[in-house]
């Protein structure tokens, strides 16, 4: 099933695929690595250090809300942190990251809807955030991540275009981070060059 989903998402090419792994088994998670998937993004800490030491290599990316005390563990389990939403963390990133040597490649999470329930930047902050965070040297900024907001999917579109205006605005940066499941397709069309997916490509989540 999950080599079937994985080719029936038709993903192009110059479109990066981030497996979102949070509460699938390390056997799922195999079976997708195997069908080819490269890079897995988890939501949670806890959950990745139980699961990353049974998996095959493979890019590790952080996609949920990260908390300032659990980032000494999350820089030495992750390849990417995509949710940076504060300066406060971007600086915890930072030290934690000259510690053990490390450059971490991040995203800045944008909260594109301006919604109360997400995390993120808010959209009019971003240069002046982006720019605050851009002297820290063992941070590597490499580009913008949102969740669209959850309405009907033709209605997404203006905040994802909104969001790749914002993107093309700065010269130096290479990932654009949106699109999920339901709406990635739109995502891709209005300039996506990353995307997060998990129930399509491993079935419905169940939460115990
Ligand atoms: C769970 C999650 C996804 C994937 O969601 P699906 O709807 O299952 O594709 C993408 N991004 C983030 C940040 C997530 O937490």
């Amino acid at each position: 099933m999950i080599k079937e989903n994985i080719a029936s998402l038709n993903i192009p090419s110059h479109v990066k695929l981030v497996a979102v792994t949070k509460t699938r088994t390390v056997e799922e998670i195999k079976k997708a690595i195997e069908a080819g998937i490269e890079c897995i993004g988890e939501n949670k800490i806890q959950e990745a250090k139980q699961k990353f030491p049974f998996l095959p290599d493979v890019e590790k990316h952080m996609v949920g809300h990260l908390q300032t005390n659990k980032v000494k563990l999350a820089v030495k389990l992750f390849d990417m942190i995509q949710s940076v939403d504060s300066v406060k963390l971007a600086e915890e990133i930072d030290k934690r990251c000259e510690a053990i040597n490390k450059v971490m490649p991040i995203l800045v999470e944008i909260n594109i809807g301006n919604e109360e329930n997400k995390q993120g930047i808010k959209f009019g902050d971003a240069k002046g955030f982006i720019s605050g965070i851009s002297q820290l040297k063992n941070i590597d900024i490499q580009g913008l991540m949102c969740i669209a907001p959850f309405i009907p999917l033709e209605e997404t579109r203006p905040y994802f275009r909104k969001m790749k205006e914002l993107f093309d605005s700065f010269s130096n940066l290479k990932w654009l981070s949106m699109g999920m499941s339901n709406d990635y397709k739109v995502a891709i069309e209005e300039g996506s060059n990353m995307v997060r997916i998990g129930t399509a490509v491993f079935g419905e989540r169940k939460y115990l």
